[in-house]
């Protein structure tokens, strides 16, 4: 008598055991290893991308969110560092893709790739040196709160210039800047930073674009304000003036705007749209989450399920 094959649960893999692209092919991410003396490590020679995918259970589906985008701008970083990517966007976009299907991951997934100085040497420089390429994948979930609303404080560290170091090229070392931020607001009770430009505008959260609203209108800082060009703020842009009819100003904002705001909200690839309820100790509104802000974000997430067809270009579907 034959026996039915067993139904195999689905199992994901250990990190050690998931799948990674790394020098050219894909393998265990244990058997992916790097010398003590990489460049990168030492001198923070590398820029890096933050793609996110988003399983879908009534679909059985995983779908990548604007992911030739973000292989897009990690071009227009690894320009900046005097890196060269190995692979045009689309091949890259395969590789994610086969990169994911080989995890067989069900669940909500972090992509990152990294290009980084691979040589294994001493001396400060971006010439003359080799570069490496990996992508590695892993399961995420909400990088900040996105329901109840966040408390931020605006940090005492002033965001990097970009005559010190181009905060628009997702350079590796560039994040000890949001790192002290970060560490910062959180060592003192908040949840997330805010820093200024050194001019004392408003530029950004430590991982994150900002936006507020005052009477009816987005308002954003320019992207000459110290940003990185975030994609997740172009997505809001697009949606707010094509799909809801409003108004968004690109403009500098005082730090005292931010107190006297409508509603304020952060966003970003990790942060998706993350209300903020507080800044410096002052209630931003009324202390919850603002009618536009909540707009956005359903819409946002629509977007990103699958469920808006409109969209639906705006994501790869990995199975
Ligand atoms: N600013 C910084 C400093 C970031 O690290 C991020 C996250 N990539 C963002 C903004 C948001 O960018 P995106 O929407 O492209 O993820």
């Amino acid at each position: 008598m034959t026996q039915s094959a067993p139904t195999v649960p689905h199992s994901v893999p250990s990190r050690d055991e998931s799948w990674v692209y790394f020098d050219g092919e894909i393998r265990r991410y244990a058997d992916s290893r790097l010398g003590i003396l990489t460049h990168a490590l030492h001198y923070g020679t590398g820029c890096f991308e933050g793609i996110r995918a988003y399983w879908v259970e009534e679909q059985q589906q995983l779908f990548a969110l604007r992911m030739p985008e973000h292989y897009d701008r990690l071009r227009q970083s690894a320009k900046v560092l005097l890196m060269e990517l190995p692979l045009g966007t689309e091949e890259l976009c395969s590789i994610t893709t086969e990169l994911l299907r080989r995890n067989g991951w069900r669940q909500d997934i972090y992509i990152r790739p990294l290009l980084y100085k691979s040589s294994e040497e001493i001396g400060v420089r971006l010439h003359g040196l080799k570069d490496g390429f990996l992508i590695v994948t892993a399961p995420f979930g909400a990088y900040v709160d996105i329901d109840n609303g966040i408390r931020c404080m605006v940090s005492s560290w002033r965001r990097i210039d970009d005559n010190v170091a181009p905060a628009r090229s997702k350079c590796t070392g560039i994040y000890v800047n949001s790192a002290l931020a970060k560490t910062e607001a959180m060592q003192n009770g908040f949840d997330e930073a805010i820093m200024l430009t050194h001019d004392g505008h408003v530029s950004e959260g430590s991982a994150e674009n900002i936006f507020i609203v005052r009477n009816g209108a987005l308002i954003t800082p320019p992207e000459s304000d110290n940003i990185l060009e975030g994609i997740t703020r172009a997505t809001l842009i697009h949606l707010a003036t094509e799909e809801m009819g409003l108004e968004v100003v690109q403009r500098c904002i005082d730090r005292s705007e931010l107190y006297i705001a409508d509603e304020v909200f952060l966003c970003g690839t990790g942060a998706q749209v993350s209300p903020v309820i507080e800044i410096d100790r002052r209630r931003i509104g009324d202390g919850e989450p603002g009618p536009l802000t909540s707009r956005i974000q359903a819409d946002y997430f629509a977007i990103c399920k699958g469920r808006n067809p409109k969209y639906r270009d705006w994501l790869t579907a990995i199975y």
